[in-house]
This record gives C-alpha cells, structure tokens and sequence, in this order.
C-alpha cells in the first residue's frame, strides 16, 4: 500500500563537508527493509559563493564604519556610538561628548600643501586612539573635525582628558611643517537627561563655536545650562558664525 510505504522511509537532508575542502547536499532514503539510498550533490562552488559574498559584506560594512585617512570611525559609525551610549547614561554615569577642530587648518593646507594636511589628520587619528580609554571612541565627522564620546564621564574628568590630549598634541612635530605648531579647540558638553544625540551635538557645536570666537587652542564648555531642550537655542550656533 502506497501509504504505508511513505511511512516506512525515512528521510534526511544534510551537508557534509569532506576532508579535500569540497561540499556535499546529501539525501539519505532509508527504507524498512535497510537499504538505503544516498545522493550528494557537489555544493562546493556555492559554498564558495557564499563564503565570498561574506567577505564583501564584511568588507563593505567594515569601509562606511571607517574613515580611510586617519583610520578612525566614520561620522555614521560615531553617531552610531553616541546613540547607543546614550541609552544607558544616567545622572550617575554621564556621557559627554566634544567636537574637537584643528584650528587654522585652511592655512597649514594653503601654505605647506594638501599632504602635510593629511599627514597633520593622520598623526590626530593615530594619537587619539591610544590616548584615551577604551570606552572613549572617536570619529571623523568633517573634513578636520571630529566628534569624541566618552560614556561614564562627567564634563570635569572629561576635561582633564581633553587638556592631557590638547597639550600633548600641541607639543607634536611633523614633518614638512618645521617649528610650525598645530593646535586644536574643543566645544565639550556633558549629556542632560532627555536631551537627544543631536540636542547635545548641537551644544557641543556651540561651545566649539565659543573656543574659536575666543581665541582658539582651547576647550570651551557650555557648563551649567537650562534643562529643558528647548532652551538650548539660546546658545549662539558655529554654523551661523565665522569661525571654524
Ligand atoms: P578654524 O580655526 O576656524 O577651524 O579654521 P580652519 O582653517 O581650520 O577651518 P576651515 O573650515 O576654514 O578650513 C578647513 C579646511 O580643511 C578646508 C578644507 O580644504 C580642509 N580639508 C577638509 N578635508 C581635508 C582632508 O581630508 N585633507 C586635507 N589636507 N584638508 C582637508
Ligand atoms: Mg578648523
Ligand atoms: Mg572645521
């Protein structure tokens, strides 16, 4: 009876890889009586397929999550960062942020040349991934701008991390500029409750804004502030002005 065959066969479906590197898609038929009939299928350039696709993907993932010149992250991954960071701060373990911009870089480009430039931004990227902590990211987000995140930070101990990092920056040489010092301003704000990623990448903006009109190779901070969001605009905004 054609119904009680069915029942008697068991069926299996599996892939199997040998020892020579080449995959199979097995069908394995065992019937009552114990034969069994086995058909393999060679998968062994899907499986390559596969494999290569992953790599694209991871490699493509991997190039919009990171700035190619300085090697730091993308505005994209950073903001990614921020976001995240975010969700977990509480009045007991803050997040501050700050937007940190090489001061008269136009002029270092203009008169040593569009390579000294890179390399200026390229010894920047390289030293801030070692000098601050682990949790403390930092991405590129402009040409010579870059936004740092620092989770668990209230504004005064990420101050002292940014003026550790301000001197030992300034006191750099690089090759091309001579005696010729490189200085950087800082806007720095410590995150309030109920402010979004932009709210306080907006502050932040603002008290960069504050470091330029004041004379640059500083760190400005906005310090205490309204609660409320919708206070911040009584802050000047950098975009509306000269500097930076
Ligand atoms: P401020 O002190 O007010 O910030 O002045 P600044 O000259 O640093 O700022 P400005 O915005 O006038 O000029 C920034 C310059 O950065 C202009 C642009 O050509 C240059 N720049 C942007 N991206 C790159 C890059 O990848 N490499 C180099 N070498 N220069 C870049
Ligand atoms: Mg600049
Ligand atoms: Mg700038």
């Amino acid at each position: 009876m054609a119904t009680g065959k069915r029942r008697s066969q068991t069926h299996r479906k599996f892939e199997v890889d040998l020892i020579d590197g080449r995959w199979f898609w097995a069908m394995e038929t065992t019937f009552n009586d114990g034969w069994i009939i086995m058909t393999m299928v060679d998968m062994t350039a899907l499986k390559k397929t596969e494999a290569d696709l992953r790599l694209a993907r991871d490699a493509a993932l991997h190039l919009a999550e990171t700035d190619t010149l300085t090697g730091l992250r993308s505005r994209r991954a950073i903001m990614g960062y921020l976001d995240h960071c975010l969700k977990s701060a509480t009045p007991s373990s803050p997040v501050s942020i700050a937007i940190i911009d090489v001061d008269h870089f136009k002029q270092i480009n203009d008169e040593h040349g569009h390579d000294v430039g890179d390399i200026v931004l390229q010894a920047f990227g390289a030293n801030c991934q070692r000098m601050f902590r682990d949790s403390d990211r930092i991405g590129r987000v402009g040409g010579e701008e870059f936004l740092l995140v620092m989770p668990n930070t209230n504004e005064a101990s990420a101050r002292k991390a940014l003026e550790r990092f301000r001197s030992f920056m300034k006191s750099m040489r690089y090759e091309g500029l001579g005696d010729r010092l490189v200085t950087f301003s800082a806007g720095l704000v410590e995150h309030r409750s109920g402010e979004t990623a932009q709210e306080a990448y907006k502050n932040a903006d603002s008290a960069l804004y504050q470091a330029k009109t004041t004379g640059r190779d500083r760190i400005s901070a906005l310090g205490s502030r309204p609660e409320s969001p919708a206070h911040t605009t009584a802050y000047g905004s950098r975009r509306a002005g000269t500097a930076g």
